[in-house]
């Protein structure tokens, strides 16, 4: 069996408490792996490395063109490793192969596009109202950026905040979650093969209490970007606010997918599906809440239940497969749980709503593609995010009512709309109070493009050139061109 130990100034070491956890394979149920648990002593120590590396001159004075030809390096290392990472996620989070081998070669297209990015951030002489005073602006990096993942798409979440990160200057400790550490383990491999200094990039292991919550407690690290639950994200915005320390915050939703009678059918029952029974609706921007016009309900969701009805549910390294193990045991329990708090609440299952126990189920992790209709905006399982295979349907009426009832939630991380109207699909984009809006199309998320919450679904963006500005800070200089004595006692 392997074990994994921290990775901290580029060795890999022992955790101080010399205890390990397992990890497993979510299909099989089979431990395959022991991972470092961390401790405090464990945060110290990688923190401290980090800032010894933000300060040293082999990284501090690393011109960002030759910082950006380490990430176009590692986008490289990653393309040729990307098939064996694909496997090691789906052996140790359970999501499909076929959706996963693209995914690790993708994200490759983060770091190379943060590594372009790199020199091309540029301050800016700034008009001046003072006579005979200069003043321009430049960006500095923050110093260590704490990592913080979830256990869905670890290495694509990672590479969100790692890429523009490194880009920007900042030192780095990722603390991956404990259901999920292996990847981003084997990734420092890859971060050393690439040429980045030791102690630039740290790998700590464990509990988020145990661990994360320490290193979040740190003095010397600068920010934290979190990706995770959001009562995991409040109570580390709460710790950051007590160091007055900038978070990003990528948190959970209950995103609304919303048709229309216009709506091209077959293509709205394919996103539909694509939005929560993809990932085994383990995803954060799942399209949870279907909101459908009443005039094409009961349509819509005959075929809804014929399409998810026929997935083909088993193991998640077969190709052919669509929907995969539950990935955590806490995980499955709680879609269990929510599944009959549907029920209770007066929700009618349509489909599935039990565990799959059929041909290709192994171990004892699935959930059979459920669908609840007769579903109001107010249940709970309209309200809260399951992270599940769980589809509630809610009918509406008008346009203004699918507004109301799509922005009727806390969250506000993403929302579909499928119309042929333009007018409407403008009307609905400005409309919608979330963070990412899908018009006719679903789950497409870019390098290229900013991501991330309205509402509590978090803080702060993640992709796209704006986010490089999330890891740096401002700085204005002022420069005196010809030296006076002024009076003291005035502003300037
Ligand atoms: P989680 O909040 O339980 O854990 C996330 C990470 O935080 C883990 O590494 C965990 O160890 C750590 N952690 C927990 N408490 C901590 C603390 N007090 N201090 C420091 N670290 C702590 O979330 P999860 O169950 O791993 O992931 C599922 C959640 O993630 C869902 O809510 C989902 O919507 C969300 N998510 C959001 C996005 C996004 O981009 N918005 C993407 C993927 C997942």
């Amino acid at each position: 069996m392997k074990t994994y130990n921290h990775y901290i100034n580029g060795a890999w070491i022992e955790p101080a408490s010399g205890k390990y956890f397992d990890t497993e394979n979510p299909y099989t149920g089979e431990v395959w792996a022991k991972i470092a648990r961390g401790t405090s002593e464990d945060a110290d120590k990688a923190v401290k490395a980090a800032k010894a590396a933000f300060e040293s001159s082999d990284w501090a004075d690393m011109r960002p063109t030759q910082r950006g030809k380490l990430l176009v390096r590692l986008a490289e290392i990653i393309e040729r490793e990307s098939q064996r990472l694909g496997e090691l996620e789906v052996q140790d989070n359970g999501k499909l192969i076929a959706e996963m081998g693209g995914q690790t070669k993708y994200l490759a297209e983060w770091y190379r596009y943060y590594g372009g990015l790199a020199d091309k951030v540029e301050g800016a002489v700034l008009p001046s109202d003072k006579p005979g005073i200069f003043n321009f602006t430049r960006y500095e990096p923050m110093g260590v950026i704490g990592m913080i993942t979830a256990w869905n798409s670890p290495l694509l979440l990672l590479a969100w905040k790692l890429a523009p990160a490194l880009a920007a200057g900042n030192t780095a400790v990722i603390k991956p979650s404990e259901f999920t550490s292996a990847s981003s383990l084997e990734f420092m491999e890859l971060i050393k093969e690439a040429g980045f200094p030791d102690g630039v990039v740290n790998c700590i292991t464990g509990m988020g209490l145990e661990v994360g919550q320490p290193m979040v407690e740190h003095p010397d690290l600068a920010k934290v970007a979190f990706t995770g639950s959001d009562f995991a994200g409040q109570k580390i915005y709460e710790t950051a606010a007590k160091k007055i320390m900038p978070v990003t915050l990528e948190l959970g939703g209950k995103s609304p997918n919303i048709v229309f009678e216009d709506a091209d059918f077959e293509a709205a029952v394919m996103g539909v599906i694509s939005g929560i029974f993809a990932a085994t609706g383990q995803t954060c921007i799942a399209g949870s809440r279907l909101l459908v016009q009443r005039s094409v309900h009961d349509k819509f969701v005959k075929r809804l239940i014929e399409v998810a009805g026929g997935a083909k549910i088993g193991n998640p390294m077969s190709m052919d497969t669509h929907v995969g193990p539950v990935t955590t045991q806490p995980q499955y329990e709680k879609i269990l749980h929510y599944i009959k708090v549907a029920k209770e609440d007066g929700a009618v299952c349509v489909l599935g709503g039990k565990p799959y126990t059929g041909e290709g189920a192994r171990g004892n992790r699935f959930v059979e593609p459920t669908i609840f209709t007769g579903v109001s905006n107010d249940m709970r399982i309209a309200q809260e995010e399951v992270f599940g295979p769980i589809l509630s349907v809610i009918p509406f009426d008008t346009e203004e009512e699918a507004i109301e009832i799509g922005n009727d939630i806390v969250f506000g991380l993403a929302a579909g709309v499928w119309t042929s109207d333009i007018g409407r699909a403008l009307r609905m984009s400005e409309k919608l109070k979330a963070g990412t809006i899908w018009i006719n199309t679903y789950r497409a998320v870019s390098f290229m493009s900013p991501f991330g919450g309205y509402k509590r679904s978090g803080q702060g963006r993640e992709s796209g050139q704006e986010s490089i500005k999330e890891f740096l800070q401002v700085k204005s200089v002022w420069i005196a061109q010809e030296t006076t004595a002024a009076n003291p006692f005035i502003m300037r």
